[in-house]
């Protein structure tokens, strides 16, 4: 190596094949076995992807080259980062059959590759001290920048796709969590605390704060603590300078997404729709928002003193829906549809984020076009315990 890196590398060897590529003066070169030659135009793209993303927006890369080294399936399905040099599995890049239909898969190979490069960033240049909470600076924040990258390629309407895959992984395998859960930044490490729930969240703050604004608090962040000697950093270190650019009516959002485990419970309970005179649709939609929280046990509160919690219920329910108080931001989308080569498209006519201080909502919006469904937080962007009724169908 011609510069300071982490003690941390890898020896592979074979009888390789070679592709090569170039981004701006960095030499792009896979090394595979003859016959897999499948995807590794998806890896390049990805290469290059993640060296745009996080160059531009956080700090040079480092290094003079990248290589992509494969390696059987017999040695695990996983790909690691180490400087400049990314062993990768078969088995989770180069004999992939990746469905590009509208309904298929993930194109996994890319997306791995993007988030293996991003970690050049984070845990090659930012280095989190051994303590809890670390692999939100590495494993999550690469992640974030693969759903970046993966929401440029397709578009904000696709990410529902891979924010409801990030939700459901962190909800099913928290359940089976033998010691303890704790906040993201203060994690122990597993792997649907850093990937799923991380990667979510730090979507999320992107998506409230603007993301050209969250990534100049990161890239602050990346500037002052790249290459550093011990002590490292920490992740309280990162969530200061994420606080440092949140405006005071959304610093709500630090308490929830890092510091405490929150979890939504957002709901459409009606919607109607009606058109008119002048062309125009009047929809008005019946909606719940409440939120609870989980200490490392699982266990459920709802705030930690009087006034903290809000409570909800008719007649015809039997117990009350509870909430820790309520003074958040939810987006509300209505969605249309329209026909492009033969096929049904949903549109988005209306997304806006509506402050919501009680249990129980109304709203009544006009649009455009006919509406075919509406919902609340309809992408999926915050941690809900039951993602499949945020949207109902007209
Ligand atoms: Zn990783």
């Amino acid at each position: 190596m011609d510069s300071k890196i982490l003690n941390f590398f890898a020896f592979n060897s074979a009888s390789y094949e070679v592709k090569k590529d170039k981004w701006n003066d960095v030499n792009l070169e896979i090394y595979y076995q003859k016959g897999h030659e499948f995807n590794l135009d998806r890896m390049f793209k990805g290469i290059k992807a993640s060296l745009d993303y996080s160059s531009k927006n956080f700090s040079p890369y480092q290094h003079k080259q990248v290589r992509i080294i494969e390696f059987p399936r017999t040695g695990g399905s996983f790909a690691q980062s180490f400087p400049n040099t990314i062993p990768f599995s078969e088995e989770v890049g180069f004999i992939a059959d990746v469905d590009d239909s509208d309904e298929g898969g993930v194109d996994y190979p890319f997306a791995i590759t993007v988030h293996e490069l991003a970690h050049q960033w984070f845990a090659h240049q930012v280095i989190g001290a051994d303590v809890l909470g670390a692999t939100m600076m590495s494993e999550s924040m690469s992640e974030y920048v693969s759903l970046k990258v993966l929401e440029k390629e397709y578009g904000k309407g696709k990410m529902r796709k891979f924010l409801k895959k990030a939700l459901d992984g962190y909800l099913m395998q928290r359940t089976l969590e033998r010691k303890r859960e704790n906040a993201l930044m203060y994690n122990d490490g597993q792997g649907y605390i850093h990937y799923q729930k991380g990667s979510m969240v730090l979507y999320a703050m992107s998506d409230y704060l603007g993301e050209e604004n969250f990534n100049n608090a990161i890239k602050k962040y990346v500037n002052k603590v790249k290459f550093q000697d011990a002590p490292y950093t920490t992740s309280i270190d990162m969530v200061n300078h994420i606080k440092e650019v949140t405006p005071d009516s959304l610093q709500y959002l630090i308490k929830d997404m890092f510091e405490t485990i929150t979890l939504y419970r957002n709901r459409v309970v009606d919607v109607k729709s009606t058109e008119l005179d002048n062309g125009k649709y009047q929809v008005d939609i019946d909606f719940e928002v409440s939120k609870y929280r989980n200490d490392e046990k699982g266990k459920r509160y709802y705030g930690t003193q009087v006034g903290d919690t809000l409570s909800y219920k008719t007649e015809k329910m039997k117990n009350p829906v509870l909430s820790v108080k309520l003074e958040d931001y939810i987006d509300i989308g209505i969605f249309g549809e329209e026909e492009v080569d033969g096929k049904k498209k949903e549109t988005e006519l209306y997304l806006q984020k509506h402050k919501i201080t009680k249990i129980d909502n109304k709203v009544t919006i006009i649009v455009d076009k006919k509406p075919v469904e509406v919902g609340v937080d309809p992408y999926n962007k915050l941690i809900d315990t039951q993602s499949e009724d945020n949207r109902r169908k007209l």
